[in-house]
């Protein structure tokens, strides 16, 4: 595949085809995708190094999707980016840390050449005409679409629970530390669950508060509605201790007293703990410096078209975990993934370059336009 398409280099003061922001596996991928049409002119900007956000992972953390080289089969590592690349292959596990993510990245990034500035953040972006203008650490870049791939990971949420600052959040290296007393993690979705696991694990007995009870069965087949089988067995040993408590009760406030944390419940009761608790409340789109160019879904994340572009700024597009087309959740790589050779080829089409080469994505299954076979069920 290199080398069939060449790609031009951008140059100093050039208009770009296509800006990418951030080189996370969006980013990359999207790239690697925009790097197979022929002639077009584009470039990824990324305020740290590649594979930022894996680099910020705390060490613990670990995949819950498992890698494995079933390439060849028509079944991609489900954590691949590109369909002849596969992470289990390239760092020989099934579950790698941020650490070996990264690493990945940094490998297929570097293997198709894709033109990455790192150490340059994105600040803000106008509009001259039909280009926009980047703002960048480094000076302002042109381009005339833009692929806004910087992901959730940096903006942290917490609980709407009146002193949720003083809870650690599960990004944090603090969350995965040994804690005295009992442990109370706020939110029981795969991080909160992965987080009880381990305390759980190193002979902490822990708590789990969460009202929508995520480690429920029944809930449809789609993993980003249900607990991961990895998860799912860490659990079931877990519990086998009698060491872990899953509560439905949501927390309404938390205060310090008399050296330890007190946590209101709804129902009028109160736990407390001796060591900061952990909320495990998930991540909030990181759109800040382009968030006035996304028209917001009730859900608060960006409105859509069919192909993943802004509804009030066309040429300005999302990839990622956010994206979302009515209730798919794109949350996975593998399911995100899918975007990148779609959003690559419409990009070529507005530009004036030939989208065929993408063809080559949808007979490796890497590319899913038709949205309506995403929500299948499983039936046994
Ligand atoms: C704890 C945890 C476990 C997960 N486990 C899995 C899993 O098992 N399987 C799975 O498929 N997914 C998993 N995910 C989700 C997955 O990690 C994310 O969906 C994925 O990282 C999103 O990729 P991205 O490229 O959109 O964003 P990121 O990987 O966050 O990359 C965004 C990049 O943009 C850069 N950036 C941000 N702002 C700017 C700016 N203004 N200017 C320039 N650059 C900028 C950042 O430095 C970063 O490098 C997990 C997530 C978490 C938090």
């Amino acid at each position: 595949m290199i080398g069939r398409h060449m790609q031009r280099t951008p140059t100093p003061g050039s208009t770009l085809d296509a800006l990418v922001v951030g080189a996370g596996p969006a980013g990359v991928g999207t790239a690697i995708a925009l790097g197979a049409v022929d002639d077009l002119l584009f470039g990824v900007v990324e305020r740290g190094d590649i594979g930022q956000t894996f680099h910020d992972w705390p060490t613990h953390q670990r995949f819950l999707t498992p890698s494995f080289t079933g390439n060849g089969f028509g079944a991609t590592d489900l954590n691949s980016v590109h369909f002849a690349t596969s992470p289990a292959y390239t760092l020989g596990v099934d579950y790698p840390t941020g650490a070996q993510y990264a690493r990945y990245l940094t490998t297929v990034a570097r293997h198709f050449r894709v033109p990455v500035m790192t150490g340059t953040e994105v600040t803000g972006v106008d509009r001259d005409d039909e280009v926009f203008v980047v703002r960048t650490s480094r000076g302002p870049v042109r381009a005339r679409t833009l692929v806004w791939a910087t992901g959730e990971y940096s903006r942290p949420r917490l609980p709407k629970a009146v002193g949720s600052g003083l809870l650690d959040h599960s990004s944090t290296e603090a969350a995965w530390a040994l804690r005295e007393g009992r442990v109370i993690v706020v939110g029981g979705n795969e991080s909160g669950m992965e987080l009880a696991c381990h305390h759980v694990e190193r002979g902490s007995d822990v708590l789990v508060l969460d009202p929508d009870t995520p480690w429920d069965s029944g809930r449809g087949s789609d993993p980003s509605q249900r607990l991961s089988p990895r998860t799912r067995i860490r659990l079931a040993e877990a519990t086998a201790t009698g060491r872990l408590e899953l509560s439905d009760r949501p927390v309404r406030r938390l205060r310090t007293t008399a050296g330890s944390i007190v946590l209101s419940l709804d129902d009028g009761s109160t736990e407390s703990t001796p060591s900061r608790p952990i909320a495990a409340t998930g991540y909030s789109p990181a759109i800040d410096p382009v968030g006035s160019l996304f028209a917001l879904r009730p859900d608060g994340l960006p409105e859509l078209t069919e192909d993943d572009e802004s509804t009030i700024t066309p040429g300005l597009f999302l990839a990622g975990p956010s994206v979302r087309h009515q209730s798919l959740v794109f949350c996975f790589v593998y399911k995100f993934r899918q975007r990148f050779a779609h959003v690559a080829g419409v990009i070529a089409e507005r530009t004036g370059h030939d989208r065929s080469p993408l063809e080559e994505w949808r007979e490796n299954g890497m590319l899913t336009d038709d949205l309506s076979c995403c929500g299948i069920e499983c039936a046994c």
